[in-house]
């Protein structure tokens, strides 16, 4: 077998005991929001029959613990031991910690993932899982993204999109309330041209499902996602929605670069609250903000959650979506963000409610705009019943 690469491997490769950390990338390990888990079980309960849409959601920072433990022991990553010893090792690989340095450190949480997606039945089974899971959080629509060029150690691009595909659909069976629609997801560390193959790439598949091109990865060794004007002007061509993330490293001047892109939405975006003439901009040009506050806070954007800019951008008047980012990797669900939004950033229930309808506004169904029609509906008659959401 090769060398393995990511530390988790490497560590195990080396004998160091299952558990022991990989290194010391957390700063901070505070438990669960006390706020959100003291919130009334009538609030709870409210939360989760709410209809929820969630536009920035990362299939490789969702997996399931059991299903990355089976997979890394197909591969012979894992060491014999007691099932909670093996559940802890893919723990530490999967969960990263409540606080880190930077994005930088973050996304080291997606090494092992990745590792663990090469093949189309391991793609297919996640993406089928991740569905099934949306379900026990209320979710009745929900964009999930991943990055087809990660993907193409034993496949090629289009078999690997393929697969996710397949298992989107395969989850939509299985949970018959959910509704998915897919996001090609293009790094910023990669060459202009393997951006261009995506587009290609992913521009098959419109019609099956991939809706939508994003943008994503290590944002200060690369802040310019300009160099990828062609593949954004592929996806576009092609019928796909553009978004592209910003803000997750260089504050506000990232979110300004990601606005020369043209994008009706950007994934976090959240420093946009420290320049008062974006902020106008993002109004303006009626620009959506999908904010992962667990997520920013997580990666070091915001000292505390409770100081995530969301409420404020929100009554500023900028349009703004909540959603995990990773389920996985945050250790997270839509219902616990949602219930920290409301608890511990004083987002009201309608302010809650008003968002969450805010994302079938903008959700990339641009080609299916009587199942866009249908889905406001069932949302709108449940509001009508739940004199809790009402404004006022
Ligand atoms: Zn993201």
């Amino acid at each position: 077998m090769p060398r393995p690469y990511h530390p988790v491997m490497q560590r195990y490769a080396a004998g160091a005991p299952a558990g022991s950390p990989i290194e010391p990338w957390a700063v901070d390990s505070p438990s669960w929001d006390p706020a959100a888990a003291a919130l009334p079980s009538e609030t709870w309960e409210l939360l989760q029959r709410m209809p929820k849409a969630e536009l920035h959601l990362h299939l490789d920072g969702s997996l399931r613990l059991a299903t990355a433990l089976e997979l890394a022991d197909g591969l012979g990553l894992v060491r014999a031991g007691s099932d909670a010893d093996r559940l802890g090792w893919i723990r530490d690989g999967l969960v990263a910690p409540r606080a880190v340095r930077d994005q930088m450190a973050l996304l080291r949480a997606f090494d092992l993932p990745v590792a663990l997606m090469q093949t189309e039945a391991a793609l297919e089974r996640i993406a089928a899982e991740l569905v099934e899971d949306l379900a026990t959080d209320g979710t009745r629509y929900a964009e999930i993204k991943w990055a087809p060029t990660l993907h193409v150690r034993q496949l090629s691009l289009h078999d690997g999109i393929a697969a996710v595909v397949r298992g989107a659909d395969e989850g939509m069976r299985r949970a018959p309330g959910v509704v998915v629609r897919l996001v090609a997801v293009l790094l910023r560390s990669h060459a202009p041209e393997l951006g261009v193959a995506m587009a290609e790439a992913a521009s098959g598949f419109v019609d099956r499902g991939l809706t939508g091109f994003d943008l994503a990865g290590q944002e200060a060794l690369h802040p310019d996602p300009a160099l990828h004007a062609r593949a954004f002007e592929l996806a576009r061509g092609a019928g796909l929605g553009v978004t592209i993330h910003a803000g997750e490293w260089g504050g506000a001047a990232q979110v300004r670069r990601a606005m020369k892109v043209g994008t009706s939405r950007i994934e976090h975006g959240a420093p946009a609250w420290d320049d008062p003439g974006l902020l106008r901009e993002l109004i303006e040009r009626a620009v959506t903000l999908d904010l992962c506050p667990t997520s920013n806070t997580q990666a070091g954007i915001v000292g505390r959650y409770e100081d995530h800019p969301l409420p404020r951008l929100m009554r500023a008047g900028v349009a703004v979506t909540l959603s995990t980012d990773d389920r996985t990797v945050s250790d997270l669900s839509l219902m616990r963000e949602y219930a920290r939004a409301h608890a511990s950033l004083g987002v009201t229930l309608p302010e809650l409610w008003a968002i969450d309808r805010h994302a079938l506004d903008v959700a990339f169904l641009h080609h299916e705009e009587a199942l866009r029609a249908r889905l406001r509906d069932e949302f709108e008659a449940f509001g009508r019943g739940e004199p809790r959401l009402a404004e006022g």
